[in-house]
């Protein structure tokens, strides 16, 4: 079902932002579908997805947004992040301009995003080790730093992926409830 029911006891809007090519969009389609797709094109037309959570006995609907291919800086506009309770900052972990630009993710969610929004690093396509340029390590130390949760995932081989967004929608109910 894509239209909110009435059975669910809570809406939340997350949203997915880092640069372009990093994996939001099949992290996405990895925990709404289980799909994943290699000749993935830019985001067209889905803007998010929904999928519903149980969290202890209570139903949770998720509603994730996905950036329309607008990972220009600056060009998401503040609609993107409104009402957003949660984010997941994406870098790929094979290109390390791409976690150099975490910083300045992180800066624009800070400006339009929700003072008290959970922040999820994810350092993703950690299948591709052969050609790593960022160490977890590295990736550790920023999030400690800046407070972010943090874990490496792999939409390809599926892992943590489901963690990842579970670990958001959780905190924000503890932070809601
Ligand atoms: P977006 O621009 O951030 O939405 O990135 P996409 O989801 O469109 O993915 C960009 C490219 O990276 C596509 O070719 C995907 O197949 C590939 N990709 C995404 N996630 C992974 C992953 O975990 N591992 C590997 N090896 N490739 C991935
Ligand atoms: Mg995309």
């Amino acid at each position: 079902a894509d239209s909110i029911d009435e059975e669910c006891d809570y809406l939340f809007k997350a949203v997915l932002i880092g640069d372009s090519g990093v994996g939001k969009s099949n992290l996405l389609s990895r925990f709404s579908k289980d799909e994943f797709r290699l000749d993935s094109k830019p985001t067209i037309g889905v803007e998010f997805a929904y999928r519903n959570i149980k969290v202890g006995d209570k139903l949770i609907k998720a509603q994730i947004w996905d950036t329309a291919g607008q990972e220009r800086f600056r060009a998401i506009t503040s609609s993107y992040y409104r009402g957003a309770l949660g984010a997941i900052l994406v870098y790929d972990i094979t290109r390390k301009l791409s976690f150099e630009n975490v910083s300045k993710w992180l800066w624009e969610l800070r400006e339009y995003g929700n003072s008290d929004m959970v922040i999820v690093l994810a350092g993703n396509k950690s299948d591709l080790s052969h050609s790593r340029e960022v160490t977890e390590e590295e990736g550790k130390i920023f999030a400690e730093t800046e407070g972010l949760c943090f874990m490496e995932t792999s939409a390809l081989e599926n892992v943590n992926v489901e963690r990842v967004f579970l670990d958001m929608i959780s905190k924000i109910h503890q932070i809601t409830s």
